[in-house]
């Protein structure tokens, strides 16, 4: 009794069912209730499928049977054959014709609460890599790449394919389990107390065996896996650094360690807890068997009946089985993924929505910054303190000072990726607000020290247009030969590697340039533009820079190289998160 209660306690289906449900959007929901009556008419073929054959089977032991039944004798009549042998012929070819038409309709069906499932799978996914866009800059410095791509391309599925889909298995074989069950009950209730007697207990025993170890398992893959990833990640990045330490051999251990215990929990999950019911099986029949000869021993006026029930037993059991192996194995897939419900938890009831497509804020005189304070941490230092700068539309401004000074963290202010502690940048005089920060981005053209390379066209690298957009070839044009990128002689359709490894650092840095220019902004920062330069390279983006002060661009430029600053209206010096304004 004890254990039935802590069984009903155990909630398992109700919860899987209810954390599923949160993650539903309302047409997902709607949805499911086809699923639903998809998933009965499922379980009522596959009954149908199991009890087709039998009136064969009687017919062919005896076949008198045909004239004494009346639905049997009604078809026979019906369908005008004389002799018997040649009926129980045309019986077993509809027997085909059914097989093949219950058996084509499963199909569909299985492949239809697949589909949904897996767009379930997508949807989160999506919401899982939008959700990283909006926890911001910060967030996605700290977050690792392991992680990422486990819970982005990886948790996603594992929801749809080792919780969504087992579920919805549980559903079809209790109703298989039941249908049976009360066939079997309208014919001897005595048997079905039988089966009763000898499958709920050893059902019990086994689930409540396994359940937590199963759980405890799947946690602590689902804290392994995202560190597998990334040490593989790690070490194959890490290649040239791993190989001077002559390292390979502890990394690749590091992760085989991982890896292995990933796979021992997969094996002891997978094939052992998971398989014990269904390895247990002849010895539950056994056992069913010893409960049926016991009954008869105490109960001797029964005995008559024994031989009969034994053998019904036995293919009742055999009918069963299945149906409470598919069961149990999904109890266990469940219990072993019900991590995902946390692992996923933050995105329940969030909607996958298009980003918006923002209007440019145009600027008509400056850009202020005011008395900006800024740290990285509650607790620690402050990085800026009172910062001030006033940059007049058309002007070229420079900041400089020492590696560690602050100029980067000033620059994510100025770009609204950092949020200011205090203070605030100003537009034409208006601070700017949560809002029209996106609007700001949108003006502003980024060259920045580690350009970021896509694996992609030299064309699309400029562009960013990864949809097969119009490009403006006069305007590509005119950047490639601005950013002094048409004297490397890469054609537009070149592929570039991720990170830009077929290239120089030099080259990176242009198609970074190139790309800013692309996107005809009106303020452009460049984040050390010359640092990975050499002389003459460094003079023609220089004389790029003093162009593109001519054409009336507003022109940020930070570096630790005085030689940069040749064309500032405007310096200020950075030491240690102070600023003032330089003589130029
Ligand atoms: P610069 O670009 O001039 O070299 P930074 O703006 O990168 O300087 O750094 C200024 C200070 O802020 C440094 O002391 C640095 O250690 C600290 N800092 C930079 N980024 C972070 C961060 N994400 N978290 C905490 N401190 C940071
Ligand atoms: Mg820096």
């Amino acid at each position: 009794m004890a254990i039935l209660k802590r069984l009903l306690t155990d909630n398992i289906i109700s919860n899987t069912t209810n954390n599923i449900l949160s993650f539903l959007t309302a047409t997902q929901k709607k949805k499911g209730v086809n699923v639903i009556l998809l998933l009965l008419l499922s379980a009522f073929l596959d009954v149908l499928g199991l009890t087709s054959i039998i009136p064969i089977v009687y017919i062919a032991q005896d076949m008198s049977v045909i004239e004494g039944n009346y639905y049997l004798n009604t078809l026979y009549q019906f369908v005008g054959i004389q002799d018997k042998l040649s009926f129980l012929l045309f019986l077993s070819f509809l027997l085909v014709v059914i097989f093949l038409l219950k058996n084509t309709i499963s199909l569909y069906i299985q492949y239809f609460q697949s589909k949904y499932a897996f767009d379930i799978a997508l949807s989160i996914s999506q919401r899982q890599y939008q959700y990283y866009y909006n926890q911001g800059y910060l967030f996605s410095k700290e977050i690792d790449t392991g992680t990422i791509i486990y819970t982005i391309c990886s948790a996603p599925i594992q929801f749809a394919n080792l919780y969504i889909m087992p579920l919805l298995f549980f559903f079809i074989e209790v109703v298989v389990v039941l249908m049976i069950l009360i066939g079997l009950f309208i014919y001897s209730p005595s048997l079905v107390f039988f089966l009763g007697l000898v499958l709920i207990p050893s059902f019990l025993i086994i689930y409540m065996w396994t359940r937590n170890k199963v759980k405890r398992l799947g946690d602590e893959k689902d804290k392994i896996l995202p560190k597998s990833l990334g040490s593989a990640i790690e070490g194959v990045k890490g290649l040239v650094d791993i190989k001077l330490f002559n390292k390979e051999q502890d990394f690749l251990d590091k992760y085989s360690r991982y890896q292995k215990r990933i796979n021992d929990i997969e094996v002891l999950n997978t094939n052992v807890y998971g398989k014990i019911y269904q390895k247990m099986n002849e010895v539950i029949l056994a056992m069913g068997i010893f409960a049926l000869f016991l009954f008869a021993v105490i109960f001797r006026e029964y005995q008559s009946d024994l031989l009969l029930m034994l053998s019904i037993m036995a293919t009742a059991a055999i009918r069963v089985m299945p149906s409470v192996n598919r069961i149990v194995n999904a109890l266990m897939v469940i219990k072993q993924f019900s991590f995902l419900n946390e692992r996923l938890g933050h995105l329940k009831l969030t909607k996958v929505s298009s980003f918006e497509k923002i209007k440019k804020m145009t600027i008509k005189e400056s850009i202020q910054g005011k008395d900006i304070s800024y740290k990285y941490n509650e607790e620690g230092e402050w990085v800026l303190r009172n910062i001030y700068f006033h940059i007049k539309k058309g002007e070229t401004i420079g900041f400089i000072g020492k590696s560690g000074s602050g100029k980067s963290t000033l620059l994510y202010i100025i770009l609204r990726f950092l949020k200011e502690a205090a203070g605030g940048i100003y537009v034409d005089g208006k601070q700017l607000t949560k809002e029209a920060n996106m609007a700001f981005q949108k003006n502003i053209g980024y060259v920045r020290q580690d350009v970021f390379i896509r694996d992609a066209s030299l064309e699309s690298n400029i562009t960013m247009n990864i949809q097969g957009e119009q490009k403006e070839i006069e305007r590509l044009n005119k950047v490639i030969s601005q950013a002094a990128l048409g004297d490397l002689d890469i054609a537009l359709d070149h592929e570039i590697k991720e990170n830009g490894a077929n290239l120089s650092g030099g080259q990176k840095q242009r198609i970074g340039i190139a790309r800013a220019l692309y996107k005809n902004a009106e303020i452009l920062i460049f984040d050390e533009p010359t640092s990975a330069l050499d002389e003459k390279t460094e003079q023609r983006i220089l004389d790029t820079i003093r162009k593109l002060k001519s054409l009336g661009k507003t022109i940020i430029i930070v570096t630790h190289k005085k030689s940069t600053l040749k064309y500032c209206d405007k310096v200020y010096q950075l030491s240690d998160g102070s600023i003032k304004e330089e003589p130029v």
